[in-house]
């Protein structure tokens, strides 16, 4: 096998070799079905055991409670910024939305289209470089939902605490930190995440939704917008993504086999000091956002000065040695280092040490 190289790409993201060696042993033949996953009925007994296997690791994992159904569905979590208004928006009752980034800033276009919102909090003042503090936030406690977003992804922000919204349901977004630590899902109203930061391949969208509320839709809406469809349907009203299916399926019981949950919050909160303290230590470093505020899956850092040139040159050098995709997003440029689940810790130290010796020869 050849080398493969530590990779901080935002998403799709790495995926755990131990994984990837899995799927390859059994790419051809799924557990002596004589086909591989790829090439079965989505109602075979195989691929049925495959769902089960899925939704029951991600249900350990995260304990989730019997009242909020599973679902695999497609669209990327760019979809559910309309279907989450589509389904749970209850007239004259405007959503209470928690600006903190990008992702929302999509989500509230799509609100535009379909209901009535009010800004709840806003960084966007300070360019998103913070999160509102829990006591910025204003709720109206009468709204359909409260909709957040848990961790911004282009801005390396992580909501280290959920707002309090009484009976009204929480809506989040965590596409970027989902399995990334401990949760209490009985805290939120629906939870729903793009497989392919920290969960599997693109291709499939996670949705965790109190069952009640899914029943809050139109019949009239198109049945495959509908919550209540998908839910009925166990997630087979139509072909689901199956490949990713698999794949979020594996990841799930690798995680499970590593201790779960706790496990990986404990080695991330590891892997985000070393590298903040990295970033910290160095004049030559700065990271843009408060320490409160940071994120331990995505690690946005600058060159003092934001040298562009400087940054380019790091980007480029750290890929010679296999330190790849550490390009900030597009829209806010600089560097960032996403170090979900699946990155491993002596990722983590060789970019810290690559970090000392650039700055070192470079400044
Ligand atoms: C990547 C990302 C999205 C968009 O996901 P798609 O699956 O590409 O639609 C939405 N929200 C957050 C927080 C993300 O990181």
């Amino acid at each position: 096998m050849t080398n493969r190289v530590f990779n901080f790409s935002a998403g799709p993201a790495v995926l755990p070799l131990p994984v990837l060696e899995k799927a390859q042993a059994e790419l051809t033949n799924y557990q002596d079905c004589g086909m591989s996953v790829m090439e079965m009925s989505h109602r075979s007994k195989e691929f049925t055991g495959i769902m089960e296997r899925a939704e029951s690791g991600l249900r350990r994992l995260l304990n989730i409670p019997d009242d909020y159904a599973v679902l695999f569905l497609q669209g990327g979590a760019s979809l559910q910024f309309s279907m989450v208004p589509m389904n749970l928006y209850l007239q004259g009752k405007p959503v209470d939305i928690i600006h903190s980034g990008s992702w929302t800033k999509k989500a509230i276009a799509e609100h535009k289209k379909l209901c009535e919102y009010r800004l709840a909090a806003s960084t966007e003042a300070d360019n998103f470089l913070r999160l509102p503090k829990m006591d910025e936030i204003e709720l109206t406690g009468e709204a359909s939902y409260v909709y957040m977003c848990s961790n911004n992804t282009i801005f390396g922000t992580q909501f280290k605490q959920f707002p309090e919204t009484g009976g009204v349901p929480l809506v989040a977004d965590m596409s970027s930190d989902i399995l990334s630590r401990p949760l209490d899902i009985s805290k939120f109203g629906l939870i729903f995440a793009g497989a392919q930061k920290n969960i599997g391949p693109s291709g499939v969208t996670v949705v965790i939704v109190r069952k009640d509320l899914a029943e809050r839709a139109s019949e009239n809406l198109p049945t495959m917008l509908q919550y209540r469809t998908h839910i009925n349907g166990g997630s087979l009203y139509n072909t689901p993504p199956t490949f990713a299916i698999y794949m979020s399926m594996l990841v799930f019981e690798w995680l499970l086999e590593r201790g779960g949950i706790p496990a990986m919050q404990k080695i991330n909160e590891e892997k985000a000091r070393i590298l903040y303290q990295a970033i910290d230590d160095n004049g030559f470093f700065y990271s843009p956002i408060p320490a409160e505020d940071r994120s331990t899956m995505n690690v946005v850092f600058r060159v003092a000065g934001d040298n562009e040139e400087l940054e380019k040159k790091f980007v480029a050098e750290a890929a010679q040695n296999q330190l790849c995709t550490l390009k900030g997003h597009r829209s806010v440029g600089g560097l960032r280092a996403s170090i979900y689940n699946a990155f491993p810790l002596e990722g983590v130290k060789a970019l810290a040490d690559f970090m000392a010796d650039f700055a070192q020869k470079n400044g």
